[in-house]
Order: structure tokens, then sequence, then C-alpha cells
């Protein structure tokens, strides 16, 4: 009795050393298996989401600087990043509306990575809409609201998107996130343009704060769903070097729609930032969209693949910063 008493626990002690051992050797399989998936995991920017974001961005109607639209979308975007880790700041002014001369609150929003880094980057967009769909022919037809999901929205979606990968980011410099108001606060022609970015620029050259940033990057026009970048030609002779390593890391990741190749020249928020701050930005621009000012400019003329490739080209140049020409 006691000799079959000490077997069967000896028995019961292997049956659980055993027991032991597979539950160790199974957690070990389905661990490395779930390594495995995490490693399969897209690493990049996500189509969907990126996309979402555009719409979250056009289903608060236009965002016209002063107006309610504008005042949703600050708040929008103060809990986005807030919420990523990065601090929010607003600068803010008035100015008189081009039609009534009543002052209009403007404000530029900078989204600051490490705040404490002495050196930085920009990287910008606007995030006013023009107040009428002025290149539509017909008259009646500007009486549409005008959306803007490539011009304003889409330089915001991409931001939005890339704020996901910038708390993990190994960066060199401090990064800023800047959203200029009233870069179209225009209601009819000729009108006063990118007031935004020179009140900001007017700041950093007046007022300098206690960092520099060496170079910017700005989107505008990025979501279009038929996306062709070409250089920019005030970009290529301003920031020849920042135009450069932006197509660099395009070629990197293998976005085959930017063309190393110059196109437009324009005037854009980027030629307050190079002649008034001195900052060398690159304007980052798809100008060949139909819809430009007019009122079919709707997510559904954008696409998630475009505003994703876009993410992915600025995710590298963040990690790949360039470094200016003697
Ligand atoms: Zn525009």
């Amino acid at each position: 009795m006691e000799g079959s008493a000490r077997s069967s626990i000896r028995r019961f002690w292997q049956m659980r050393l055993l027991a032991i051992i597979s539950l160790c050797v199974f957690s070990a399989l389905i661990c490395e298996e779930r390594h495995a998936l995490r490693a399969a995991e897209p690493a990049g920017p996500d189509v969907a989401r990126v996309y979402g974001y555009l719409q979250k961005v056009c289903a608060i109607g236009p965002r016209i600087s002063g107006s309610k639209g504008m005042t949703q979308q600050q708040e929008m975007l103060r809990v986005h990043f807030t919420n990523l880790g990065a601090k929010v700041f607003l600068q803010e002014w008035d100015t008189p509306h081009p039609i009534t001369g009543q002052p209009v609150r403007l404000k530029n929003m900078l989204v600051s990575w490490h705040p404490e880094a002495t050196e930085r980057v920009l990287l910008c967009c606007h995030y006013d809409t023009r107040p009428k769909p002025d290149e539509e022919q017909n008259p009646r037809m500007q009486e549409a609201p005008f959306i803007g999901a490539n011009d304003g929205g889409s330089g915001v979606a991409v931001l939005m998107e890339l704020g996901n990968f910038l708390p993990g980011l190994p960066v060199k410099k401090g990064v800023d996130f800047l959203f200029f108001d009233a870069e179209e606060f225009i209601f009819q022609k000729p009108g006063k343009f990118f007031l935004g970015s020179e009140y900001f620029s007017t700041q950093y050259r007046d007022s300098p704060p206690p960092f520099r940033y060496s170079c910017g990057v700005l989107l505008d026009m990025v979501g279009d769903k038929d996306l062709k970048i070409w250089q920019e030609v005030n970009s290529a002779q301003m920031a020849g070097f920042v135009t450069d390593s932006v197509w660099a890391s395009a070629k990197a990741v293998g976005v085959k729609e930017f063309v190393a190749r110059r196109k437009h020249t324009l005037n854009d928020d980027h030629l307050a930032l190079n002649q008034i701050a001195g900052i060398p930005t690159c304007d980052v621009i798809d100008f060949d969209y139909p819809h430009w000012h007019k009122r079919n400019d709707l997510p559904a003329a954008c696409s998630g693949e475009s505003l994703a490739k876009v993410t992915a080209v600025m995710l590298h140049w963040i990690q790949n910063l360039p470094v200016a020409r003697p």
C-alpha cells in the first residue's frame, strides 16, 4: 500500500512535470508566432487610417479662417496630437476681414515633438479652406460649399498620420508640424494670400525663438487620386538641398509618383519661410488637379494610397534629414 502510494505520487509529479514542459514549449511556440506576426505587420503608414483622417476633416465642412468649422478642426487636431504626446501651441493675431473690415482672429497651430531640442525642422501645410469654389465657371456653382479635400485637407491628413510615428521615431532634431491659417482667406480676386505663413515668418525673424529651424517641407494638395508630384521651381531654386533630399527619400521608399524633374513655378506658403524667415523650405505639391478651387474637391477625388505614399516619403525624410550645402 505504502509502495503503491509512493509510486502514484511519483507518477503525479512526473505528469505535472510533463504538463509544465509541454506548456512551456507551447507558449514558446505561440510567442515565436506572435513575434513573427508582429514582424510581418506593415511598419509604414496606414492607407485606411489616413483616408479616414481626410474624411474626418472634410466631415466638418468648410474650414474658412475665423469660422466655426475652423474652430472645430483646431479642437479635433489639438485632441489628436495631445493624445499622441505632442505639445500643441496656437499663434494668434487679428486681421481685418477682406470684405467687412471687422477684425477676424487668425490662428496658426504648432505641434511640437521633442520641444526641448534647439535644432528643429518644420513640416507644414495650410488648414484653412477657400471661402468659395471660385474656379467654377457657372456663378451658381460658386455658391456651393467648398470642402477643400485636397486643397486644405490633404496636408492635415498626412500630418495626422505622421503623428502616429513621431513618438517612437529616433530623430536627430526636434520636429514641428505647423498648420497655417489664412492661406487663402480670399473672397474676391485679387486678394491677399499667405497671411498665416507671413505672420509666422515675420515673428520668427523679428522675435527669434530659442531654437532654429534648419529646413522645412510644405505639403499642399498631396491627396489627388492621380498623384504626380513634380519639383516646384521656386523650391528647387531657394531650397535645392531640401528638394533633392525629399525626392531622394521618395526614391528610397519606392514612391514613383515623385518625379525628379521641375514643372510648375508656384507662389505658396513656402515663399515667406524662404524669403522672410530664412528657413530653406520645399513645396511638395501636385498642382495638376482638375478640381482645384471647384466644388468637387472632395474626398472622392483623393485616395488613401496617395496620402499614405506622401506620408511614407516624409517618414523617411524625417529620419534622413538633409545637410545644407556650403
Ligand atoms: Zn487653394
